[in-house]
C-alpha cells in the first residue's frame, strides 16, 4: 500500500494492514496457481429421492498450494472475481470437467450428467456461448453430459442478458441450472422467463428444513413452483435422514449433501458411477 498523499497511513490498523498483505499474497500465489498446476477437481454424487442412484455429479474446485494447505473456494473465488482471474481459472475447470465427462462416456456410463459453476463473470463474458461450444467439439463431449450452474445473483444482475445467453447455450444442447435459488433477489416472477432444466435450493433452507415448519413451508412452495413449471429440484447442504425424509415428502427430485456423500477424488466418482447406487 502506497501513501498517495500525506498522513494517509495512519487510516490503515495494523489489522488492516494484516487483511490487506494476506490479500496480496492470496493475489500473488493465485496468480502462479493455474500455471503450477495446483487445481484440481473434486466431485459430489447427486442423488435421487425416488431410487437411490446417482444421477449425476457436481464438480468442485480444489487448489492445493505447494507446501500442501488446501484453500477452499469460498476463500479464493471472490478474490478471483475481483482480479479477473476467474475467467481462466472457470475455462480451466471446464475443460477439466469436460474430459472427465468425456472418459466416464468412454468407460460405457451414460446415464450422467456433470455439473460445472459458472461464476457471474464468466458467465457475463462475450464469447461464452462460443468458448463452451468450442470445449465440447474439442473434447468430443455431448453437450447434454454438461449441466452449467448460475447463481441466481449472477441471473439476476442482467436478467435480459442471462436469458439470451441461457437460450444459446440451451439450444447447443447443455443443461442448466440456477444455483443457490431462494437467497437472493427471489423475484419469481422471472423464474418463468428463464429457460432452465433445474433448480437447486439453497443449503440454508435446507438446514432448518426438519425443525423449522416456516423453512419446511419455503422449500415445499420452492418445490411446488418449480414442478409447476416444468423444472427438476435438487435439494443441496443435505446433512440429517429428518432433512432427508421431508425433502422426499415434499417431492425433491435429488439431494446432495454430506449425508449421501462428500465431493470425491475422480476415482472414486467414477467406481461409484460404474456402480450406479449409493452404497
Ligand atoms: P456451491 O456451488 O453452492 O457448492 C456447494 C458447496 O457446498 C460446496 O462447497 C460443497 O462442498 C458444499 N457442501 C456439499 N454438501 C454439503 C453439506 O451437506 N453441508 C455443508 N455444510 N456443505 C456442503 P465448496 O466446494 O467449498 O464450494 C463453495 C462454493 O465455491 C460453491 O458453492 C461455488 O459457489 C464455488 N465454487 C466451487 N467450485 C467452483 C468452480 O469450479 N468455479 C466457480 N466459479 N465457483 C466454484
Ligand atoms: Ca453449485
Ligand atoms: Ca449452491
Ligand atoms: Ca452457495
Amino acid at each position: 500500500v502506497k501513501s498517495s498523499g500525506k498522513g494517509h497511513y495512519q487510516f490503515f490498523s495494523r489489522e488492516m494492514n494484516l487483511a490487506i498483505r494476506r490479500r496480496l499474497r492470496l493475489e500473488h500465489s493465485l496468480r502462479k496457481a493455474l500455471e503450477h498446476d495446483e487445481f484440481h477437481l473434486v466431485f459430489q454424487p447427486q442423488v435421487s429421492v425416488r431410487q437411490g442412484t446417482v444421477i449425476g455429479m457436481e464438480a468442485l474446485l480444489r487448489w492445493r498450494q505447494p507446501h500442501g494447505e488446501i484453500i477452499p473456494p469460498g476463500e479464493f473465488i471472490q478474490l478471483a472475481e475481483e482480479t479477473g482471474l476467474i475467467l481462466p481459472i472457470d475455462e480451466w475447470v471446464l475443460r477439466r470437467a469436460c474430459a472427465q465427462a468425456r472418459s466416464w462416456v468412454d468407460a460405457g456410463i451414460r446415464d450422467f450428467r456433470l455439473a460445472v459453476n459458472l461464476s457471474g463473470r464468466q458467465f457475463h463474458r462475450r464469447g461464452l456461448i462460443l468458448l463452451v461450444g468450442r470445449i465440447l467439439s474439442e473434447i468430443g463431449l455431448e453437450p447434454r453430459y454438461l449441466e452449467l450452474e448460475i447463481t441466481e445473483g449472477s441471473v439476476m444482475a442482467d436478467i435480459d442478458r442471462a436469458v439470451e445467453v441461457l437460450r444459446g447455450l440451451r439450444q447447443m444442447g447443455v443443461r442448466l441450472a440456477v444455483d443457490d435459488f431462494g437467497t437472493g433477489y427471489s423475484s419469481l416472477s422471472y423464474l418463468r422467463r428463464l429457460p432452465i432444466h433445474t433448480l437447486k435450493v439453497d443449503r440454508a433452507f435446507i438446514r432448518e428444513i426438519a425443525t423449522s415448519t416456516q423453512d419446511a413451508a419455503i422449500v415445499e412452495a420452492i418445490i411446488r413452483l418449480g414442478h409447476s413449471l416444468g423444472l427438476q429440484l435438487v435439494a443441496e447442504g443435505v446433512e440429517q435422514p429428518e432433512q432427508l425424509s421431508v425433502l422426499e415428502d415434499q417431492g425433491c427430485d435429488s439431494v446432495q449433501g454430506y449425508l449421501l456423500s462428500r465431493p470425491l477424488r475422480a476415482a472414486d466418482a467414477t467406481s461409484l458411477l460404474t456402480s450406479g447406487r449409493m452404497p
